[in-house]
């Protein structure tokens, strides 16, 4: 076996950075260029046909199919000219993944020939067989149909020879079962709730989006040494593998120099990005060996969605030319930080506003606060749903595992705000507030320096930070889709505006002034919602302590995380809003809790089988030599100097079966567990079975196997080891 390991590392130490000219002319010359974006758009479009399209990406006007076919017909020229043969609806699916369907334009036509065809009818609706897609119990094989439908606000792509669509996907049914839809539907609803509170500060507003700046972690690792690891390639982590001696304890792989093997990498897919109109920003090295992150511009959540999807499908297919596998996984590796993908999340208005922006001038720091306090509101009153969004098997190693936010929901303001919050309390608490004191606070408010956006206190331990302009969501999965998280903090937020503007608007009612009405609103939910604003270290002990006296849920694994999908409270909410029925969120519930199951059996099966296939033959030679070793000394020793010579040896071999029974006992014990738990009809049931009945022996099994690996020579340790996969530059 350890060939294999050895060639591995051979190949990888042989790799050279492949070279990556940044093509002429500069970034200006090629972004965008695979996008049917505005300027494509207007190349091949009609002008009204232009027009059509702009209305529904900014007013979400219906496009009619007579419109549709005039709109393909350009779609597929502009595409046709750059080489494209095929066409395919892109679509999200439950899987957590993208998928699409590839057909070719041409259609065959009597006399053996073919023409072209892409019609409005091609571009709107597509029919892909959904059985093949989670859903949760939504649909039954015999109406095994489901639906793509065009999304015209997320911009038309070309990868390869590929015209790709941006859709939603639905059941024959209409029941929703991708990321995208209740996504579109919050959106729509945060806008509505959002533009008719800014109508208490603003009549200009008539439209308001959510914005979302996504930081992508991943590890690169090397194909080969991938490709010599079946738990990598099959479950994205390393199921074994002895903690090396250097890791990242000195702490510096973060923001270090970028070796040059990953920086061509980088360089490559920022230019694949940028062409693709994925507006690339930052690359680093993370905190770990192997570790980075990149980081778009900002942009409208749908699309900033879309562009996530799209980068974490581009970076395999680059990777694959620099010879490197991208790993998403949220902890690849114990023992070294794992990766998250932080959701920097507001919300901008038509008149150009950042509504999470404290500005200048007393007006909009009104406006300011209270979109700022709502969104706290909105954390406070929904915590345990948020922590049901990013529950996942993956993630469960991070959440509390003090290298990430903890489990526990909390929301971080910096010491500046939590002072201006504090006085509002104050100062509204008289119930009645003078002219003069209403100036005071607005002016006090205005004080805030603009310099807090380069100086919020940086609190990394918080798992929902403000940073001086939007709320940072940090605790979202490296390899999940944004879309989770960001439906439910639309909705979250839509829901507490929603009442927001009962609330106000029944003071208005009883004769009250309107901004009076609005501090004594503020300052009931400031009060309301303090349980979750903490400034401290998340990752101490004495949080642990302090959330639970405040009631705070700590939910440490994703079968209890997910059971708030359940609770009416949110299940209301959804439907309330129109963003999910309860039927569509029992069948998500489902879905998260299948796909849990199967994460955790996957592994299960991989780790019982390499533990005994791969582990224990080595282990057994190597104990052979030993013996051998031991009886060679037996022959040509005295019996005094056998005692004394052969004591580690002995001690060895008798280690060694230690760890061989231990694994194989282990083993044999879970998959006892797994026959039980597949047993079991109940998905919440199986699922915590996995989770408390099988889970605990990949401890139990993976410490004998890592111990092992520090005994057994190192020629024939068969699995490339933590050094090499962290340290190959
Ligand atoms: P850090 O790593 O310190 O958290 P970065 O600069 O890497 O910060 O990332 C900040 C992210 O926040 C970027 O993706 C940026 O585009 C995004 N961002 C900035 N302003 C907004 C905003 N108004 N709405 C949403 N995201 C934003
Ligand atoms: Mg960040």
């Amino acid at each position: 076996m350890s060939h294999i390991r050895f060639k591995a590392l051979e190949e990888s130490l042989s790799r050279k950075p492949i070279i990556i000219d940044t093509p002429a002319g500069g970034v200006a010359a090629y972004y965008g260029e695979n996008v049917f974006g505005r300027d494509s758009m207007r190349l091949h479009l009609s002008e009204a046909a232009y027009e059509t399209v702009m209305a529904a990406v900014e007013k979400g006007e219906r496009i009619d199919r007579s419109m549709a076919e005039v709109i393909a017909a350009g779609m597929k020229s502009w595409s046709v000219s750059k080489g494209a043969t095929h066409y395919t609806h892109w679509f999200q699916p439950l899987t957590g993944t993208t998928a699409e369907k590839h057909d070719a334009f041409f259609e065959p036509v009597e006399g053996g020939r073919a023409i072209e065809r892409f019609g409005g009818s091609q571009l709107v609706q597509q029919e892909p067989d959904a059985s093949s897609f989670p859903s949760g119990g939504i649909r039954n094989t015999f109406e095994a149909r489901g639906y793509t439908a065009w999304d015209p606000t997320s911009p038309a792509f070309i990868i390869g020879d590929t015209l790709c669509i941006p859709t939603i996907f639905v059941s024959y049914t209409g029941d929703t079962l991708d990321f995208k839809s209740p996504l579109l539907k919050a959106l729509s609803a945060l806008d509505k709730a959002a533009v008719d509170v800014c109508q208490y500060f603003d009549k200009n507003v008539t439209k308001v989006i959510a914005t979302l700046g996504w930081e992508q972690e991943y590890f690169l690792v090397d194909e080969a040494l991938h490709n010599a690891r079946p738990d990598l390639a099959t479950t994205g982590r390393t199921l074994f593998g002895a903690v090396p001696a250097k890791g990242q304890q000195l702490d510096d792989h973060y923001f270090g120099s970028i070796p040059d093997r990953a920086t061509s990498f980088m360089r490559d897919l920022e230019i694949e990005a940028h062409k693709l109109g994925i507006p690339i920003k930052t690359r680093h090295n993370e905190v770990a060996p192997n570790q980075f992150e990149c980081a778009p511009i900002f942009e409208e959540i749908n699309l900033a969605v879309d562009h996530n999807q799209l980068l974490m499908d581009l970076m395999q297919k680059v990777a694959r030319r620099h010879n490197f596998c991208v790993l998403l996984h949220e902890k690849p590796y114990a023992g070294v930080n794992g990766s998250g993908k932080h959701n920097n999340w507001s919300m901008a208005t038509n008149t150009g506003k950042n509504l999470l922006s404290p500005g200048k001038t007393p007006k909009t720091n009104l406006q300011f606060l209270t979109f700022f306090i709502n969104t706290i509101k909105a954390f406070h009153d929904n915590d345990d749903l948020l922590r049901a969004t990013i529950a996942s098997a993956g993630n469960d190693h991070r959440l509390g595992a003090n290298e990430a936010p903890p489990a526990i929901m909390s929301v971080f303001l910096g010491s500046q705000l939590t002072s201006v919050l504090n006085e509002l309390e104050e100062k509204v608490k008289s119930g009645k507030m003078t002219p003069d004191q209403k100036t005071q606070l607005k002016l006090n408010i205005g004080k805030i320096p603009d310099i807090l956006l380069d100086n919020t206190d940086r609190n990394r331990t918080s798992p929902f930070a403000f940073t001086g302009n939007k709320f940072e969501f940090r605790a979202v999965g490296s390899a999940a889709n944004c879309s989770g998280a960001m439906t439910v903090v639309n909705t979250i937020m839509t829901d507490t505006l929603v009442q927001f503007k009962k609330d106000v608007d029944g003071l208005l009612a009883k004769g009250m002034e309107k901004d009076e009405a609005i501090f004594q609103i503020l300052r009931n939910y400031i009060v309301a919602s303090k349980r979750v604003r903490f400034e401290g270290n998340g990752y101490g002990e004495e949080w642990v302590k302090e959330a639970k006296k405040r009631g705070l849920n700590n939910f440490k694994t994703t079968p209890e995380a997910l059971e708030s999908w359940l609770n009416k409270k949110f299940v209301n909410m959804f439907v309330r809003h129109g963003v999910l029925t309860e039927r569509e969120q029992h069948a998500r519930y489902e879905i998260y809790l299948e796909t849990y199951v199967k994460k955790i059996q996957i592994e299960s099966r991989i780790m019982g089988d390499l533990a005994v296939n791969h582990i224990i033959p080595p282990a057994l030679q190597y104990q052979n030599t030993l013996i051998n070793n031991v009886r060679g000394l037996k022959e040509v020793l005295g019996a005094a100097e056998f005692k004394k010579g052969s004591v580690t040896q002995l001690e060895m071999i008798s280690e060694i079966s230690t760890h061989i029974n231990g694994i194989k006992a282990n083993v044999d014990a879970m998959i006892e567990e797994r026959k039980k738990a597949n047993n079991i009809a109940d998905w919440k049931k199986q699922a915590d079975s996995y989770c408390n009945k099988v889970k605990p022996y990949f401890e139990i099994i993976r410490d004998h196997v890592d111990r092992l690996e520090m005994i057994v020579a190192d020629e024939s340790w068969p699995l490339p080891k933590y050094r090499e996969l962290l340290f190959t530059k």
